[in-house]
C-alpha cells in the first residue's frame, strides 16, 4: 500500500511534533511560536505494511490577512489532492467557529479525513472523552484519535488506521 497523507489543524496544534514522532527523528521544525512552519514540507515513511509520504503544512485557519490568505490557500491545495487528511486539533471541550470552517472545507474536500485529538497528556481523560464526543456528530470523519505526539502514544495506533484506509 501506499498513499499521500497530509498533517492540518491550527498553528500549535503539534502537527510538526507528530510528524518527527512518527519518522523517529527530529526532521521539522517545531515551535511554541505558531506558524513556523510555513511551506509544505513532505517526510517519507515506510513500514512493512505501507510507504505513507506525509505533507505537513502550514497552520489551517480562517485566513486574517494576505499572508494568511496564501497560507490558507496552500492548506487547501493539500487536502484535496491526497489520500487521507489527518485533522490535529488540541482537546477542547467546546467546536469553536473556527474549527468549524475547517471542518466545513475537509468534508467538501471528499478526501477521507482522522481527527486526531493531539496534546492528551496535558488533560484529565475525562476531557478526552468530551472532546470526542463533541466530535462524534461529524459523522464525515473516518476515526477519531487521541494522542500525544510528544509521548508517543497512539501513534502506533494511527498508523494502522491510516493503512486500513490507503
Ligand atoms: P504545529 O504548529 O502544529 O506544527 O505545532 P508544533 O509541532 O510546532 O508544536 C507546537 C507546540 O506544542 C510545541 O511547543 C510542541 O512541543 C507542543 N506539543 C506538540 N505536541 C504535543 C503533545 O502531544 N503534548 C504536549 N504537551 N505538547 C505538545
Ligand atoms: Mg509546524
Amino acid at each position: 500500500k501506499s498513499g499521500f497523507i497530509s498533517i492540518v489543524g491550527r498553528p500549535n496544534v503539534g502537527k510538526s511534533t507528530l510528524l518527527n514522532n512518527i519518522m523517529g527523528e527530529k526532521l521539522v521544525i517545531t515551535s511554541a511560536k505558531p506558524q513556523t512552519t510555513r511551506n509544505a514540507i513532505r517526510c517519507i515513511y515506510t513500514d512493512e505494511q505501507a510507504q505513507m509520504v506525509f505533507i505537513d503544512t502550514p497552520g489551517m485557519h480562517r485566513p486574517k490577512n494576505r499572508l494568511g490568505d496564501y497560507m490558507q490557500k496552500a492548506a487547501e491545495n493539500t487536502v484535496s489532492d491526497v489520500d487521507v487528511v489527518l485533522y490535529l486539533v488540541e482537546p477542547e471541550t467546546k467546536i469553536g467557529p473556527g474549527d468549524q470552517y475547517i471542518l466545513e472545507k475537509l468534508k467538501a474536500s471528499k478526501t477521507p479525513v482522522i481527527l486526531v485529538i493531539n496534546k492528551i497528556d496535558l488533560l484529565p481523560k475525562e476531557d478526552v472523552l468530551i472532546t470526542i464526543a463533541a466530535y462524534q456528530k461529524y459523522d464525515f470523519l473516518k476515526a477519531i484519535i487521541p494522542i500525544s505526539a510528544v509521548q508517543g502514544d497512539g501513534v502506533k495506533e494511527l498508523l494502522d488506521l491510516i493503512t486500513d484506509l490507503l
